[in-house]
């Protein structure tokens, strides 16, 4: 009894870690967003096993049905078409079912879109905020004008087509000088990671068709004086507790 979330490649297929083959191998069945994108990997993988479908538009309903599978002793796997499941992807129901349950869950390390897109920028990565997708039309000017004072590195998930709408809201927002990055098709075979002021990442792709996928990173708003510096390394000293709360 037990529910695997395995992370998959987000391009290059060699991205899969061998964990993830081994308990992709071992399980019952494997719970897919897209039965057909996911059976191409497991085809590539040489793994056979029962293939069913849990997305978005029947997560609600087939939750209940799963928990008492995996009740019955079943283990399960859910795999999402690229990266870690439960990230800007199906899976967080499942989960809080199965702990609700006393059902064990172990969601492997692998795997995902805004990791290398936050290391790659450059931007200060001690801290940093995952924002995923803004909303589309409701709700995005509020979650827009909730984050221009956020002090950390905001991470985006973007639509190629959305790219420069949003990019031209983040000027408005934050001001055209911020530092920001857009990284494009991450691990496959044009990637591609464009580092400047949100006014230069304008101007750069303005003039060329914008395609694949895209993760947008933007430091955050300057601490303001007196206030915490930002820490790029992990010094002993400083980890200590002394006690003294700063
Ligand atoms: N579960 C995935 C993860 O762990 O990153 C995210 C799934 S979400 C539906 C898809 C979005 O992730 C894309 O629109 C894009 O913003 C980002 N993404 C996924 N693969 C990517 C890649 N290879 N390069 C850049 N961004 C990617």
């Amino acid at each position: 009894m037990k529910l695997y979330l395995v992370p998959t490649p987000i391009g290059n297929l060699d991205d899969i870690t061998l964990r993830a083959i081994k308990i992709l191998q071992g399980v019952d069945t494997i719970l897919a967003e897209d039965t057909r994108t996911s059976g191409v990997l497991l085809r590539h993988l040489s793994i056979n096993k029962p293939l069913h479908s849990y997305h978005i538009f029947n997560e609600h309903q087939t939750v209940q049905r799963l928990v008492n599978q995996m009740k019955e002793g079943k283990t399960l796997a859910l795999v999402s078409d690229a990266g870690t499941p439960g990230i800007s992807d199906p899976g967080f129901l499942l989960v809080r079912e199965c702990i609700k349950n006393d059902i064990p869950v172990e969601c492997l390390p692998g795997p995902t879109a805004f990791v290398p897109a936050l290391v790659n920028s450059g931007l200060p990565n001690d801290r940093f905020t995952f924002e995923g997708f803004l909303p589309h039309k409701k709700g995005r000017q509020t979650r827009l004008a909730e984050l221009a004072g956020e002090e950390r590195t905001m991470v985006f998930y973007e639509s190629p087509h959305r790219l420069l709408k949003t990019l031209q809201q983040f000027t408005e927002v934050f001001g055209p000088e911020r530092p920001a990055s857009v990284s494009r098709e991450l691990t496959k075979l044009f990637e591609e990671n464009q580092r400047g002021p949100l006014s230069e990442l304008i101007a750069y792709f303005a003039q060329k068709t914008i395609k694949g996928e895209i993760v947008i990173c933007v430091q955050g708003k300057e601490p303001s004086r007196g206030k915490a510096k930002r820490v790029y390394e992990n010094d002993a000293d400083d980890n200590e507790d002394d006690g003294e709360d700063d």
